[in-house]
């Protein structure tokens, strides 16, 4: 059989005539205006189980034929309104998950259309230059040298591992590109136990192995112990390992505790260790004024992680990695193969990402945080954060009121306590178990009930609920809110449990 002969005049399955485009683009940003405006008469979150959404959306094969994206749309609209969690809900306070920046959203919707590869200058000319600016503008922010090098990424997990291979191949001591870990000897991190799952991830995917992420203790706040630190330095290097380098939090991700990361930044500098600064929570909010010390430290770091997507409140995905000297990142990450010829681009000065990072296509992430970041300005968002921060003292001094809750940690805009059923405060210490099921439960209550969103945090074996206001559309009614809604689930399942009348 001969191939079939090429179509003279193309119409392709995909294709949408402008007009219908423009019909179509108008009745969306109507149906999101409208979905936005009423996210606090919805519920956080509907609370199904994964079969009923299964059900929703049927179980049958890719049907074999097209349909006409207006219908396509709608029932897109209808399902996302009707069976998601709201981030950007007034009442969502889990996780450390912000809402989206609206004119994030329009952003998006701009940078798909022109589709720029941000992956190469020649690719995506002006995408490129935006994202130099705004990586820039992030490091300003923060107070980070302006002529670092960085670049954004999918979160501040990727922007972590950005951070630590650029530490691996500028201390390991030899060509640990080529040569691989088997090249020298054990090369090993450190860090607090408090440190977010994603040192252990880039560990064992990167072939260090978890066991060469050294867990040094922590003081009762939770904050990394530098003679501790020094210590385990000491007795590694006499044993023949590597400390590579020091993983400092700037503000942990379950009680946002800061690390002394201005003593950690001596200690580094004295005995030539890469510091990293993990600040995908609060790495952001270096831009007050009254930002503690150590935090604002972050600046002496050699690399920093921050998260766009969450403290600059801009859409998924975005997180942005920053290494001080601009050189080690092409250092860690270039290659050149035959394929590409964008040298003459970078010449000009222009950046090609793809040498600067893990990714090759990359999506331009830059634009809603661009956008948000001058729609708001840094005024702006230092009042933003500010009042996040303010919200989460208000929320621990709510707490405090209460005589059936126990506050228990309050730092930068996360403040965590539990349900104490006055049959119980007397007995704390004796009664863990029992509190921490009866907190666990009440974490399932909350969260599937959609009235107010809370996530948890363990600490010294406590079960906590755990409040984090990262999200600008919280006011002071919901924090004040969530002590009554969670004290009214606690005494309901002390009924349940036929616990209530022994109190
Ligand atoms: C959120 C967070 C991370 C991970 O960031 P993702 O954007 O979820 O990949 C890492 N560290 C800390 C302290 C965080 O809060």
């Amino acid at each position: 059989m001969p191939a079939p002969a090429a179509p003279p005049g193309r119409i392709a399955p995909l294709e949408i005539d402008p007009e219908e485009f423009r019909r179509l683009g108008h009745a969306l940003v109507d149906r999101i205006a409208s979905l936005v405006a009423s996210l606090p008469d919805r519920p956080v979150t509907p609370g199904e189980p994964p079969a009923r959404i299964r059900e929703v959306l049927g179980g049958g094969s890719l049907p074999a034929a097209g349909t006409d994206p207006g219908p396509l749309l709608e029932r897109a609209a209808d399902l996302l309104a009707e069976h998601s969690l709201y981030n950007g809900h007034p009442r969502f306070f889990g996780y450390v998950t912000a809402g989206p920046a609206p004119v994030g959203i329009l952003g998006e919707l701009l940078a798909a259309a022109v589709n720029p590869n941000v992956g190469a200058w020649g690719l995506s000319p002006v995408a490129s230059e935006v994202e130099a600016q705004t990586v820039r503008w992030i490091a300003e922010m923060i107070g980070f040298p302006a002529g670092c090098g960085g670049l954004l990424v999918s979160g501040g997990t990727a922007a972590n591992v950005v951070g630590l291979l650029a530490a691996r191949r500028a201390r390991a001591g030899w060509d640990v590109r080529t040569e691989g870990l088997r090249g020298g000897p054990p090369l090993t991190l450190y860090a607090s136990p408090e440190v977010h799952t994603w040192l252990k991830k880039a560990a064992d995917l990167h072939g260090f192995g978890t066991d060469a992420v050294r867990e040094v203790a922590a003081d009762a706040d939770g904050r990394l112990d530098v003679a501790a630190l020094r210590r385990t330095l000491e007795a590694d290097a006499a044993g023949g390992a590597r400390p590579l380098a020091v993983v400092a939090s700037a503000g942990t991700v379950s009680t946002g505790t800061v690390d002394p990361i201005g003593a950690l930044a001596d200690l580094c500098r004295e005995r030539g260790i890469w510091l990293h600064v993990d600040g995908a929570y609060g790495g952001l909010a270096a831009v007050l004024p009254d930002a503690p010390d150590d935090l604002k430290a972050l600046s002496r770091a050699d690399s920093v992680a921050v998260d766009p997507h969450k403290w600059l409140y801009s859409p998924l995905d975005a997180g942005c990695a920053l290494v001080r000297d601009s050189a080690h990142l092409p250092a860690a990450f270039s290659y050149r193969p035959p394929y590409y010829r964008f040298e003459d681009e970078e010449r000009a000065g222009g950046t090609n990402y793809y040498e600067h990072g893990m990714e090759n296509s990359r999506s331009f992430r830059a634009l809603k945080v661009w956008l948000a970041l001058q729609h708001a300005g840094r005024d702006g968002y230092a009042r933003m954060i500010g009042d996040d921060v303010a919200l989460a003292r208000a929320l621990f001094e709510a707490v405090s009121r209460h005589a059936e809750l126990e506050a228990r940690t309050r730092h930068l805009s996360i403040a965590t306590f539990r349900y104490v059923p006055p049959r119980l405060a007397g007995r704390r210490a004796e009664s863990r178990e029992e509190l921490n099921e009866l907190n666990a439960e009440l974490l399932a209550r909350l969260q599937q009930g959609g009235e107010a969103y809370v996530s948890n945090a363990v600490a010294g074996g406590d079960f906590l609920l755990r409040a984090c206001i990262v999200n600008f559309r919280t006011a002071l009614a919901d924090v004040e809110a969530l002590p009554g809604i969670v004290v009214r689930l606690g005494r309901q399942l002390e009924q349940e449990r036929g616990g209530a009348g022994a109190g």
